[in-house]
């Protein structure tokens, strides 16, 4: 696992130094618009800890930065009327991992892609 680096751009955009479009922000999460959107609706959710990739979050994220996040990927998907638990039409959540991933940002995020049919990705 690299070391988390504190100058990538999401840890900017978490001290405030680069502008964001904010959608939520919670204790231990902030969510914002991508800057270059692949779908009407397209929102980054990042913790605000120092997680380098999803699966080291998820090995050393607190149960409460968990919950907050996974809670706050519920409340976006709610507010967008886009979540199919709530009777929206659905979304893709993808997080890019490493080298293999294309990870462009070395700081953990979930993208919620939705708001026109997102194709297979898989066969
Ligand atoms: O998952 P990956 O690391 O490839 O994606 C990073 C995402 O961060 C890209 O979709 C890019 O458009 C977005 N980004 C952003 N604002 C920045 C820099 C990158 O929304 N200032």
């Amino acid at each position: 696992m690299a070391a988390y680096d504190d100058q990538n751009i999401f840890a900017k955009i978490l001290r405030g130094e680069i502008p964001n479009d904010t959608v939520l922000e919670t204790e231990h999460t902030l969510a914002f618009r991508d800057i270059r959107p692949q779908a009407p609706h397209h929102v980054l959710v990042i913790p605000k800890g120092p997680y380098v990739t999803y699966d080291h979050f998820a090995a050393e994220a607190s149960d409460v930065e968990i919950l907050d996040f996974t809670r706050a990927v519920a409340k976006i998907c709610a507010d967008l009327g886009v979540g199919p638990v709530n009777g929206g039409d659905g979304a893709r959540f993808i997080s890019n991992a490493g080298e293999h991933g294309v990870q462009e940002v070395p700081h953990m995020h979930v993208h919620i892609l939705a708001g026109r049919p997102l194709g297979r990705m898989l066969e």
